[in-house]
């Protein structure tokens, strides 16, 4: 069994101008794809992980294998966290109460968000969770492939991807920027659900 390279859930233009179509086809076509064929071609005989769900094997690896799968699930899920159809802020309801319970309001969580973001030193994604222990919302800083899923106790529910790889075929060196352009696309109705469902 190996596992796939998720498809983009939208066509290669759906996010321009934010996120053009060119660092569509490097991120998705070439980065997402490496990590699954390295995390594949490491698995092929590993008999100790043989069958594993991909959220099984980020629980129970370290290293190349770790690092591999939890970029591909990393990947496949900020994928998911954009839209072309998405910005603008979160609906009225149990999401955004929660928003406000933590951070203030919706433009406090953005701009905490944004700064961890921006200041994440090197390669890494920012991630807002659900910290199941205690219910409130929490905004993870993780370098490399961390990956919230390690802890049986975080929720994923949004993710920035703040590699370079990310932003510098439309951005260069100016992460702010990308970060600007990625509250432009933000699928609300996604990171709700997982709320919803967390
Ligand atoms: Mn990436």
């Amino acid at each position: 069994m190996s596992f796939a390279h998720s498809p983009l859930p939208y066509d290669m233009t759906a996010l321009e101008p934010h996120i053009s179509k060119e660092t569509l086809e490097y991120h998705w076509g070439k980065h997402h794809k490496a990590y699954v064929d390295k995390l594949n071609a490491a698995l092929e005989n590993n008999a100790k992980l043989s069958g594993a769900s991909l959220e099984e094997v980020i629980k129970s690896s370290e290293g190349g294998v770790y690092n591999n799968a939890a970029q591909v699930w990393n990947h496949a899920f900020y994928w998911q966290c954009l839209s072309g159809n998405g910005g603008g802020q979160p609906s009225e309801g149990h999401f955004l109460t929660a928003l406000h319970d933590g951070f203030g309001s919706f433009e406090a969580f953005k701009e905490t968000f944004s700064q961890k973001s921006a200041t994440l030193f090197g390669s890494g994604w920012t991630f807002l969770v659900k910290n199941t222990q205690s219910g409130a919302l929490e905004i993870l800083s993780e370098g490399n492939a961390g990956c919230p899923l390690v802890h049986d106790h975080f929720v994923p529910l949004l993710t920035c991807d703040v590699w370079e790889h990310a932003y510098y075929v439309d951005y260069r060196n100016a992460r702010p920027k990308y970060i600007e352009a990625f509250w432009k696309l933000v699928n609300w109705s996604f990171v709700e659900s997982n709320y919803a469902a967390a």
